[in-house]
């Protein structure tokens, strides 16, 4: 460890081994000004240069990153760097924060917008996908770009907020929709906004009768801690409820730093979700994702998703197999509390939104008894109740009945699902037309 000089200097781990920096940047940081996530905004390392300063990079590696950068920006916290363990290659916390030349040469796998998130937008910077919720863009600007982010197409736009008027056509459209009761507030990272236009945003949507719950999706707590203050708790708890979802990857960035951010924002009345990524050589491995999980939750933090790396342009060598993770499902369920088991989803290219996976725990379904498997490999018989005709419960008010295929199929609505385009369906119509009388 290495102490900046004076009284109040910060005690920063210094990087070692392969990258040993001879100096840092910020060596005479007080810990008034490490403290202050301006200062931290202000001296972000912004250069494979600042890098390369650092971590002793070598001039052909610091030129190679450069042309990496030059199409997807760096962006690192003094802060999340403190983190890093520079003798280990496979760190983390550097590969999630700095640039590798795999981004470039990996482009001609994936897509820019997978998810086409681009093409459900009916107002810039507002996506509309599923029936009662909406994603708002309200900032370009991150303050760490992570090199697995999956809006990296947007990073080329500039670190630019959106404009009051960008802003009022996205109130205006979730006004115009009263189905819409859940608002994402994402970016980008919301949170890196200053904290009147952040209460601005809040204030207009709050509004909106019809919108219930206002989510905001952040990487603050993991990569700049600071930033939740008391100024900003007490508008996140004025226009309540708010739901942070942050995304904590790897059990070393739970810090405890990071635990008192999100204290302070549970304290404000914000409940805190996490939403890993799956990660390959960061955190693919049950045993990372099982110590994060219950890291988070002796921080309070409900571990919600574990995503799937998606298909995004220059991500591929970050990407695991499916397989990778149901296995690390399988080795979670059982093994520790159900608290801190996330549910694994993949959000599937094409805009199909997402979808859960876990391994199969149901083996057989017969009309009296279902064949179950436990954690274990026990496999049980399970006695189905007999059905005794009663109806079953009945909400006080009519409920919007799922309309989607599968629901039509349960209800008997339809008997098949047959795709568009089937040749044998259309050989039956052309004979029934054919055998029709004329008039
Ligand atoms: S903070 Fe979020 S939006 Fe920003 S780079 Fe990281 S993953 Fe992407």
């Amino acid at each position: 460890m290495e102490t900046h000089p004076g009284d109040d200097a910060v005690p920063l781990k210094r990087p070692k081994g392969r990258a040993a920096p001879e100096s840092l940047p910020w060596p005479q940081a007080t810990r008034e000004q490490w403290n202050d996530y301006r200062w931290q905004l202000s001296n972000r390392i912004t250069s494979v240069d600042d890098l390369a300063g650092l971590c002793g990079i070598s001039a052909e590696e610091t030129r190679l990153l450069s042309r990496v950068t030059d199409l997807y920006r760096i962006g690192i916290t003094p802060y999340y760097l403190s983190l890093a363990r520079f003798d280990d290659p496979d760190d983390p916390i550097l590969r999630q924060a700095v640039p590798s030349a795999e981004e470039c040469f990996g482009a001609e796998s994936g897509e820019d917008d997978p998810l086409e998130e681009e093409k459900d937008m009916p107002v810039p910077g507002l996506t509309h996908r599923y029936p009662d919720r909406c994603l708002l863009v309200v900032t370009n600007f991150c303050s760490m770009y992570c090199r697995h982010c999956t809006r990296k197409r947007i990073w080329a736009m500039g670190e630019a907020a959106k404009t009051e008027f960008e802003l009022s056509k996205m109130f205006a459209y979730v006004k115009r929709h009263e189905e819409i009761r859940d608002v994402i507030i994402s970016g980008g990272d919301p949170l890196t906004l200053p904290t009147e236009r952040l209460e601005y945003i809040l204030k207009n949507l709050r509004k909106i009768p019809h919108v219930e719950i206002l989510r905001i999706g952040t990487r603050v707590p993991v990569v700049l801690p600071m930033r939740i203050d008391d100024e900003l708790c007490s508008v996140l708890s004025k226009y309540g409820p708010v739901w942070v979802n942050t995304q904590f990857n790897h059990p070393r960035e739970v810090t405890p730093e990071a635990r008192q951010a999100c204290d302070r924002l549970l304290r404000a009345g914000v409940p805190v979700n996490n939403q890993t990524v799956l990660l390959k050589g960061i955190n693919d491995h049950a045993e990372i994702i099982r110590k994060l999980n219950t890291e988070l939750l002796k921080a309070k933090v409900r571990p919600y998703y574990l995503f799937q790396c998606d298909m995004v342009r220059g991500l591929s060598h970050f990407r695991t197999r499916l397989s990778k993770g149901i296995g690390i499902m399988e080795a979670l369920r059982g093994h520790t509390s159900g608290l801190a088991i996330p549910s694994y989803v993949v959000d599937v290219p094409g805009g199909g939104g997402k979808i859960p996976l876990m391994p199969n725990y149901i083996l057989s379904i017969g009309e009296e008894r279902t064949v179950l498997r436990n954690y274990e490999g026990i496999i049980v018989s399970y006695e189905e109740s007999p059905d005794d005709g009663r109806p079953s419960a009945r909400p006080e008010t009519a409920p919007a009945a799922p309309r989607n295929d599968v629901y039509r199929l349960l209800t008997g609505e339809v008997r098949a699902l047959i795709p568009a385009g089937n040749e044998r369906m259309a050989r039956r119509k052309r004979r029934c037309e054919s055998a029709s009388p004329t008039t």
